[in-house]
Parts: C-alpha cells; structure tokens; sequence
C-alpha cells in the first residue's frame, strides 16, 4: 500500500500551483511581509551578531533543557502556579478538560497558539460541550471559515479582504462592502463579551523563563492580555523547547522575533505572566496553570543533528522567503507547522514515514538558513531526513531506483548520449505526468547532443 497522506500532498500541490487567484493573493500578502522585513533589517547595528548570540542563547538553552525545566517548576510553583507535564497530546487535552470541569468552566477565550492547534484543543473541547473562541484576528477568521490556520504566525494570509468580507456578511449578515477597519471593528465587538463571559483564558508562550518561573507572550492585539486577565483561570501550553534561559534574554528575543515575524521593531505589546494574582493585585487570574508540552520533542531532542530544530522561535522568516511553501500554500502540508521547519519536525513529532515525503518537497536553495534568525541549518536538515528516509528506506523502489539510474547516467555525459533523443522523448511520454505533472509540457530532447555536435565540429577542424 502506498502513503494516502504523501499521495494527497502530491495532489494538492498541483492543484494549488496552479490556482492563480491564491497565488495572487498570496504574493500580495508577503511582498508586504517582506518590504517592511527589508525595511526592519536597517535597524540592526549588527544583525550577524545578533544572529550568533541567538543562536548560542538558544543551544545552550536546549542543552540544558532538563535543568531548566525542573527549575521553571519550581519557580513557578513557588509563585502560586501550577506546572503540570503532558507526555501526549491525548495527556495536554486530559488536563486542560479536568482544569475546566473542576471550575465547572463552560466557554473558553484563547489566544493565538500554535501548540494548542498541535494538540487541537479547540475540537476536543467542543466535544466535551466548552466553547472555544479565538480571539486573535487572524484566528477568528479561519474559526469562522472552519478552517485551520495557514500560517504559523499569519493564519489568515491565505485570504483577501474580500475573502474576509464576504464570510463576515455570510456569518453576520454585514456588507460585503465593508473596509479593513470596519471588519476589524465587527470582530472586537462580537469578541468583547466573550472575553467578559469565558470562565477560562488559554495561552501559548514564546519563551519560557525558568529563573523567575514565569512564561512570555508577544502580540499585537491585546486579545492574550484580555484573555489573562478577564477569566478566573489561565491555562498555558508550552512545548518544552520554549525555554531560554533568563528574563533578561528577553531584551534580545523579544525585538529579533518581532522583526523577523513582521519587520516591527517590537510586536506591540509584551508580557510576562509569572503565576495568579497575589492577595495585595487588584487583577490578574485567581489560578494558573502551565502544560508542559513534549508531544514528540524529547524525540527530535534524541537525534543528533536534528535536535537543533528545538531552538526555533517560530517566527515564520523561512516560510515567506520559501519558493516551494509559496506556491503550494500552507493547506498542502497537511501539518500544524508547514513550510522548512515543519519539513524538518514534523516527520519526527508525528510518524515519520507518514512525513517524510515533505523533504521531497525541497528544492535545497537555502534561503530559510539564510534568514532563520536562530541559524538553523534548514537546508542541511532537510538533507538530513531524505538521507534518514533512504537509509530507512522510506523512499518508494521506483524513486530509489530511478534515482540510483539517474546518478549513475548523469555522471558521465557519454553515457547520457549511449541512448538517443528519441528514445529519452519516448520513455518521458511513457512516464509523463508523472514525472513533470498534467499542467506542464515535458521539454524535447534535441535528436542530438550538445556534446556529440561539438566533437563532431572539432573533429572537422
Ligand atoms: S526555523 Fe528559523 S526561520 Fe523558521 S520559523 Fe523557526 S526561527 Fe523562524
């Protein structure tokens, strides 16, 4: 039996670049992403420095992961937290239903989090009869559409302000016409009881701080403050590579993770939750919790190489400067990360035989390394699982094979000429689409080569 889930990619893929109305509005959404990157870059004084400092603040965070862990809990603990750890998704989704039953908690707001779509909280708690509202814009949106987000840190980049028009007018009956303000104004107004009604708000965290036991949250909205501080409770789900190792780090974190997520200086606003409110605060939760997250990361963290892929901040750089994420769009993944680092990880948090043909997927440019601001080798990992997948051999016999004939043909050119033009132009029409798809012509081979016509001419000479 072949992989549904490879073959599905495949197709979707094809189908998608080649719909010019998501290209296009896709190309709109990023060159926005990128002038105001480019612009955002000027304001380095040295921006390799940065990246280096990065990058070592993180591997020495992950190699003292365990450490640092144990530490957060215990901090936190003493601040009046709870720190509960989560093997699974199936272990987070237990929790967090038990957290909310014992509070008899009924609806829920939550902030954007790319670890609670991981363990897809929001399906699990409409099952257990708990609403769960979105309350990031971009979130809200594809809520409302019943879709997921398309991107890791801009769910809705898939849609246009027309898109968003017209499921607005569909949900609530507003003008098609509406203006970008005007839909934002519709969304607070129908979020504001919500946020006054939820018995509980949800979270991620951008960072973990283990010496002050407490965890960080950036946005642009407000939407994560509102839903920290109306509801009684506060539940965070963090995965474990979230740690960094101070507070203090912050300083560098917060404006190279804004800058490289949307060209800001700094996201607008930033905080720091360390437990529930104490008994002298005016606001704040009466209870915090924090979930642990592993979920599959102790299992990237086990691989040599590999393990690297934990230091990422999830800002988004490598998917927007991806040619392949681009023109295949977030949906075809089919994975709660896309683009290179969800390339990377996913094979290794889920099944990797079911993942790995992500890898094929890959052109090796290497413009995600190029911009990760961690300096994840991207590129390299990617290499990296395709070598995992043929040593494993998770790579279909047709592939290996046609490889393995292909590298032994083009490494010599007079071998490549030992069949003629004809016959390379009847095996690609044999295989066809295949090989190149129904939506391109497959080139021509000239009846002769290049390199028989040019010895044929210096032998005249
Ligand atoms: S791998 Fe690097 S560029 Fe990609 S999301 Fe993570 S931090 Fe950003």
């Amino acid at each position: 039996m072949g992989n549904p889930t490879r073959s599905q990619f495949f197709i979707d893929a094809e189908k998608i670049a080649h719909d010019l109305s998501h290209r296009k509005t896709i190309q709109f959404n990023m060159g926005k992403y990128h002038a105001a990157v480019n612009f955002g870059k000027s304001r380095y004084l040295n921006l390799k420095k940065t990246r280096d400092r990065a990058a070592q603040i993180k591997k020495e965070a992950l190699q003292s992961l365990p450490d640092y862990l144990e530490l957060f809990e215990k901090n936190h603990t003493a601040n009046g937290g709870t720190v509960l750890w989560a093997r699974t998704a199936d272990d987070a989704i237990a929790q967090i239903i038990d957290i909310l039953q014992e509070h008899d908690v009924s609806s829920v707001v939550k902030s954007k989090s790319m670890t609670t779509e991981e363990i897809e909280i929001n399906e699990h708690l409409e099952k257990n009869n708990i609403e769960s509202i979105e309350t990031d814009l971009g979130e809200y949106i594809v809520q409302l559409a019943g879709e997921k987000p398309y991107h890791i840190v801009t769910p809705a980049m898939h849609k246009s302000k027309k898109d968003i028009a017209h499921l607005f007018h569909e949900k609530f009956n507003t003008s098609k016409q509406l203006t970008a303000e005007e839909l934002t104004s519709v969304a607070r107004e129908k979020l504001r009881q919500k946020f006054v009604d939820a018995g509980a708000g949800i979270t991620g965290a951008n960072f973990i701080l283990p010496d002050i036991g407490g965890i960080a949250v950036t946005e642009n909205e407000g939407n994560a403050i509102m839903s920290t501080s109306f509801p009684k409770i506060h539940i965070v789900i963090a995965g474990i590579e979230k740690v960094i190792p101070s507070y203090k780090d912050l300083a560098l974190f917060w404006p190279h993770l804004a800058q490289h997520g949307t060209g800001q200086a700094i996201t607008v606003y930033n905080s720091i939750f360390t437990g529930p409110k104490k008994e002298t605060e005016a606001h704040g939760p009466e209870k915090m919790y924090v979930i642990l997250l592993d979920n599959g990361r102790t299992n990237v963290y086990s691989q040599t190489d590999i393990d690297v892929s934990l230091t990422c901040i999830r800002c988004g750089a490598c998917l927007n400067v991806c040619p392949v994420y681009t023109n295949i769009g977030g949906y075809t993944y089919n994975t709660t990360y896309q683009g290179p680092i969800g390339t990377v990880i996913t094979p290794h948090l889920r099944d990797f035989d079911s993942y790995v043909h992500l890898n094929s997927a890959c052109s090796v440019c290497g413009r995600c390394t190029e911009v990760c601001p961690v300096k994840i080798p991207l590129h390299e990992l990617i290499l990296k699982n395709r070598q995992l997948a043929v040593s494993g051999k998770k790579v279909s016999f047709f592939e290996k094979n046609l490889m393995s004939l292909f590298t032994y043909a083009a490494s010599n050119s007079s071998r490549m000429d030992m069949v003629s033009g004809n016959l390379k132009n009847s095996f690609f029409s044999l295989s066809g689409n295949r090989v190149w798809g129904d939506k391109r012509t497959f080139p021509k081979f000239s009846k002769k080569s290049f390199r028989s016509l040019f010895l044929k001419k210096n032998r005249k000479k």
